[in-house]
């Protein structure tokens, strides 16, 4: 079947760390999606997956980019500039949440918070969720930490939402948690057995967690991912 596609004018591109931007695109009228779901971005030398950093309700479609060298998308997304544009699909994937009102556990490493940023924030400003909602970012360096104000904003405002930063490598100075995701997950989230869990990023962060929360008796058809 083929994909509708949409010419998309891009308003606003900005670091949120050394390697990762944020890319706010024109959203096309009557462009419409569920929390966690992603676009492609086609180019004449191939399509690249992208979750949707913002939330349906937003008037702007927003991305959050990690840019690899040599990559290929990643090099057209360090050259381009506010006022081009790039052609998008319409949105695709089954990384959802509802509007069901149930626990949630989110663990992301990398670009993989972006779609669960949407989830986050459509759950708590959109859908009035108020049961707890817990996310844990896993990161290895300090200077790979972004977007962690905006997290923290939301935190301080919704008293059901809490979060943690981990990182993998941090420094000697570093105060937060350290270590992988796995090493934090049992005392946070494990005694729960009625919590839904949603990872996305790396393909091993995402084996592994799935594996505890399996080992740990969670429901399978509770853990939602999406690998980058
Ligand atoms: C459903 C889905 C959603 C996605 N959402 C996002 C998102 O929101 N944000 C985001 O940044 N990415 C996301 N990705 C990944 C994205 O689609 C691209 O794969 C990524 O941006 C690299 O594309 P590229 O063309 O720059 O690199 P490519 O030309 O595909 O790869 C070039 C080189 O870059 C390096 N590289 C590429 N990807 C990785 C990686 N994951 N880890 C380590 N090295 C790598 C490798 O050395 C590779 O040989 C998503 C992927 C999927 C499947």
């Amino acid at each position: 079947m083929e994909i509708t596609r949409y010419k998309s004018n891009i308003i606003k591109k900005e670091y949120l760390n050394s390697d990762t931007i944020l890319l706010q695109l024109e959203k096309p009228k009557n462009y419409d999606f569920k929390p966690g779901q992603f676009l492609q971005t086609i180019f004449p030398e191939g399509k690249r997956s992208y979750s949707i950093f913002s939330k349906p309700s937003d008037k702007t479609l927003n991305l959050c980019i990690k840019l690899f060298a040599g990559g290929l998308a990643s090099e057209i997304f360090k050259r381009i500039e506010v006022g081009e544009k790039i052609t998008i699909s319409e949105t695709m994937g089954h990384f959802i949440i509802t509007e069901e009102d149930v626990e949630r556990t989110y663990c992301a490493t990398g670009s993989g918070l972006a779609p669960i940023v949407s989830m986050i924030k459509t759950a708590l400003e959109d859908y009035g969720h108020q049961s707890r909602m817990y996310l844990i970012f896993g990161l290895r360096h300090e200077e790979n930490i972004f977007y962690q104000e905006e997290i923290e904003k939301l935190a301080k405002k919704y008293d059901n939402f809490h979060f943690d930063i981990t990182l993998s490598q941090p420094n000697e100075n570093w105060q937060g948690m350290s270590g992988r995701i796995t090493a934090h997950l049992p005392e946070k989230v494990l005694n729960k057995k009625n919590n839904h869990f949603y990872l996305c990023g790396s393909p091993e962060m995402v084996k592994d967690v799935r594996k505890l929360l399996i080992e740990n008796g969670m429901e399978v058809k509770n853990i939602k991912f999406e690998i980058f």
